[in-house]
Parts: structure tokens; sequence; C-alpha cells
């Protein structure tokens, strides 16, 4: 169950948790409940958690991503005076902070709009370096933009935080199964898709070549995500380049489960622990998973 982290999604515009539809048993947090969530999931031995947040207001520079007072900064500082001895992993992505959704910068021509690779670096810089002042153990860029993990790292450690990990969302393919998370972190685009950043489902040496870049750039684990479709990735990442290997199984692998487990067509537990392991034996060192929690409960019973 170490290898285990758990999603939390924290919300700044909430009195009280609300669940998300499209994935049953996972829900948006309240700033105030957050360092209590996180206190139980460690209660059930899980030893991470990777926060994204939902702020009040956006904008068109995702102010929100890198202020200090921004719905992550204030619950990276309640959990850390709540359970010093959790690792928090924070997303690091402009999407939920940005008004039209989109992971970066933007500048739209006529139909066409583009992301603008060094300013969106720019923010995602500020953004690291606040969390870490907040106490972030890791940050994980999940953007896909070129060159923000050397960015990142570099910045880190002129500001003292060369202890802080960097988990780099190396293999990100632009998946349809990432469908329900957009409604979990509010972050569907306005307008276009992420094609222009997210990698081609179909093209593995890409991810390879993606993995590689971010590793050399000081990248400490690397993602691949999703998870079950991406197995061969998983391997060749794991295999090829010996490093910590993180794998994302995903809001709509989690949704497919239980829907189906719902309607009484699988065994819920029978077939997460299945999932579980084949991204074990394909390499995962990490998994990140909407269902650590009751793995932590199953893998003690
Ligand atoms: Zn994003």
């Amino acid at each position: 169950m170490h290898d285990f982290v758990l999603p939390l999604f924290v919300s700044e515009k909430l009195d009280e948790r609300r669940p998300i539809a499209s994935m049953p048993g996972v829900f948006q947090l309240p700033a105030e409940q957050i360092a209590d969530e996180a206190r139980s999931a460690q209660d059930l031995g899980l030893q991470a958690i990777l926060l994204f947040g939902i702020p009040e207001s956006k904008d068109e520079q995702a102010s929100g991503a890198y202020a200090e007072n921004g719905v992550i900064q204030r619950a990276l500082r309640d959990i850390k005076s709540t359970c010093p001895g959790l690792v928090t992993v924070t997303d690091v992505c402009l999407c939920e902070y940005m008004s039209h959704g989109h992971c970066g910068v933007t500048r739209i021509d006529g139909d066409d709009f583009h992301v603008l690779n060094d300013e969106t670096v720019e923010l995602l810089v500020k953004t690291a370096l606040s969390h870490a002042a907040a106490g972030a153990d890791m940050v994980a860029p999940s953007d896909m933009m070129d060159g923000r993990i050397g960015a990142i790292r570099e910045a880190l450690d002129s500001a003292g935080f060369d202890q802080t990990g960097i988990i780099s969302y190396a293999a990100k393919f632009a998946s349809t199964f990432y469908g329900p998370f957009r409604e979990a972190a509010e972050s569907p685009p306005q307008f276009g898709d992420r094609r222009s950043y997210q990698m081609d489902i179909a093209n593995a040496n890409e991810a390879l070549r993606e993995v590689s870049l971010d590793i050399d750039e000081g990248a400490d684990i690397v993602m691949v995500k999703p998870a079950l479709p991406y197995l061969d990735i998983l391997w060749r990442v794991r295999e090829r380049f010996g490093k910590p290997t993180a794998v994302y199984h995903v809001s709509g692998e989690y949704a497919m489960v239980k829907g189906a487990a719902e309607k009484g067509i699988l065994d819920e537990r029978a077939a997460v622990l299945e999932i579980m392991t084949a991204l074990k034996r394909a390499g995962a060192d990490i998994i990140v998973t909407y269902w650590a929690r009751e793995l932590a409960k199953w893998l003690r019973e």
C-alpha cells in the first residue's frame, strides 16, 4: 500500500463536500476539510496524496495557481500542520485556474489558438515555487509543455528547495479516459482541445523521447498516463530508463469499473486488485488511484 497515491480535490467554492457524479465515491472537498481527509488517508496507511485545487475565480493569467493564499497553498499549510509525515504531491498545471481551461497561456488567431510555451513555463515555475514554499514535498507538472522540468528544477534549487522532488507527467496521452476528471477539477477547455500538447495515443516512440527529455531535465519520477491502455508504454519506460516510474489510473478507467460493478457485472474488489497487479507487473513503482483508500483496507485484510 506504500505504492498508492490518493488524488484529492480541494475547492475554494464549497462549504460541504460535493460528490462527483461521474466518479462514484470521489468528492470535491471544501478547504476546511482537506486536512482531516489527509489525516484519515494517513491513518489508513497511505503515505502520499496528490492535490488538485479548484479556485474561487479564474483568469487569463491563472493567478490563483501561484497566489500566496491560493487554494493549494492554504491546503498544504493545513495538511502539513495536521499530518507532517504525509508526503504531499501537488498538481502543477494552469488549466484549473485559467478562464479558458487550457493548460497554458493562449493566444487566439481567428479560429485558431496557440498555447505559448515559454510564457506558460514561466507561470508553471512560479506555481511550483509557491507550492514548495507552502510545504509540498513533490511537485507534479502535468501540462506537457517543453522545457518545464528543467526550468522548475533550476528555480527550486536556486530558491533553496533542492529537497523538493519532481514527478513529471512525462508520457501523457491525449486520452478519452480523462473525461470524468474534467468534471472533478472543473477544467474542461472552453475552446479547442489539448491535442496540441498532449501525445498522440498511437505514438510510442514520442512517449519514450519525452520521458528521456524529462529525465535529462531532472525529473525524479516519471509518470505514464492513463494506465491500463498504456501498459506497453509503462513497461518500456521502466525497462529502458530504470527510473522510479509512476502510473496514473485515470478517472475514466475508474468510472468504467465502478459503472460495471454498480450494475453487478463485475466484482469491484477483484477487478481492482487484478488491475493493480497488472500495473505492478508492467513496472509501476507508484500508482495514483482513486481506489487508494480501499486498497489500503483490502491489502490489510
Ligand atoms: Zn492542465
